[in-house]
């Protein structure tokens, strides 16, 4: 998959801009503050619809202006595939083949992206939530179902939540009703946590693989999902998760009425890295975490592949500068010429003598961008 040209208007410090990208590789070149990563969140909304740096839309139009619009071509294998979003304060429109979509379900995974920032590299030692927001973007991304299942689950969650405290209050004393909202809560969460394990699986083969090749084969990198409930992560059927999910629901409900609060399932899991068996959370050096980032985010080009049949779009935000040479260089090395790379950047120097192919080199400078003659 290609990202073959993008349009942005009032987007953030850009004015309006048309880009195209006939070469794999895309190297945006500028000094701090001049718009380099705003160009690749577009890219990203573009895909995503949100920013992965911010949930407050108004930050994403100029200030100049009331709203933003974002467009673009994708390659894919059946044909292109124009895009557009649109945002302002009435919030988002999206359209496929010019077409407005009513769901997001059925806009995102139309271009599929990887964005790898120097905060991922926090991926390991960051909060749990982060970890989550990690599984749920690029699960999302493949499958449209599981965003549909996701955002089922976080709607009855809040439902329950609230109810939990209106009973706390004393102000409803229905128990029948918390009944059905904790049958559809274990319904949901059923299929998000089972959707989830399966993801699992799948990355963690392609992360040792690279985290083993990265190593020089001195170590294995295992993931492991910590779930809030007990779960068999090797013989799972979706059933049985609903029902595992119910019962410990119902298991903890005098807590659960006591705290008004729901505290189960897979809002509440995580993910755990095993390095050689240990937790390389607790037990890893800076290295070993760091490696074990970059090999679970370079899986997931593996894995979007695997499943879509189409490499993902990558994105770097100055990450080149974060890693040292040799991890430069199997970062490299795992996207030249297949996937498209979209990389930002203030200095070329630890790029030159490493790259083998001609990138297009793009100038940024005050929301202006320039291509290199
Ligand atoms: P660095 O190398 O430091 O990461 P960068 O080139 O990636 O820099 P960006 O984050 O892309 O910088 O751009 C930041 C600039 O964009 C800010 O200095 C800010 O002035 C401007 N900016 C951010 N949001 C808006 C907006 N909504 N409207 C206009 N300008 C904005
Ligand atoms: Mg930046």
């Amino acid at each position: 998959m290609r990202l073959n040209e993008i349009e942005v208007q009032h987007y953030r410090n850009y004015d309006g801009l048309t880009l195209d990208f006939p070469k794999t590789l895309n190297i945006f070149l500028g000094e701090n503050a001049q718009g380099k990563t705003n160009l690749l969140e577009s890219i990203y909304v573009l895909a995503m619809t949100r920013s992965h740096r911010t949930s407050n839309e108004k930050e994403l139009v100029h200030w100049d202006s009331d709203s933003a619009r974002i467009s673009g071509v994708i390659q894919k294998k059946t044909g292109t595939v124009p895009l557009e979003i649109l945002i302002s304060n009435k919030g988002r429109k999206t359209k496929v083949n010019h077409i407005e979509q009513k769901r997001l379900s059925s806009y995102i995974g139309q271009l599929n992206v990887i964005l790898f920032a120097p905060e991922d590299l926090s991926l390991v030692k960051g909060s749990p939530q982060l970890r989550r927001k990690f599984i749920d973007m690029e699960l999302g991304q493949v499958n449209p179902i599981y965003l549909y299942d996701l955002v089922q689950y976080q709607s009855v969650l809040k439902q329950r939540n609230q109810y939990l405290k209106q009973l706390a209050e004393k102000k409803q004393s229905d128990l029948v009703y918390l009944d059905i909202l904790t049958e559809q809560l274990a319904e949901f969460g059923g299929k998000v946590l089972f959707a989830r394990l399966e993801f699992i699986q799948k990355l963690e083969h392609w992360a040792n693989l690279l985290h083993k090749k990265i190593s020089h084969e001195k170590e294995e990198l295992a993931i492991d999902y910590f779930s809030s409930i007990p779960l068999d992560k090797e013989n799972f059927s979706l059933e049985e998760i609903q029902k595992q999910l119910l019962q410990s629901l119902f298991d903890s409900r005098k807590r659960e009425l006591f705290k008004a609060n729901t505290f189960l399932g897979p809002h509440r899991d995580d993910l755990i890295f095993n390095v050689n068996g240990q937790n390389v959370q607790t037990y890893g050096s800076q290295g070993q975490q760091r490696t074990t980032a970059l090999s679970v985010k370079l899986a997931e080009i593996d894995l979007m592949y695997s499943e879509t049949g189409e490499y993902p779009v990558l994105l770097l935000d100055d990450v080149m500068s974060e890693l040292d040479n040799e991890r430069q260089l199997h970062l490299l090395e795992t996207i030249e010429g297949k996937v498209q790379t979209f990389l930002t950047t203030t200095s070329l120097d630890h790029l030159n003598n490493k790259l083998t192919v001609e990138p297009d080199i793009f100038y940024v400078h005050q929301g202006e961008i320039e291509r290199e003659a």
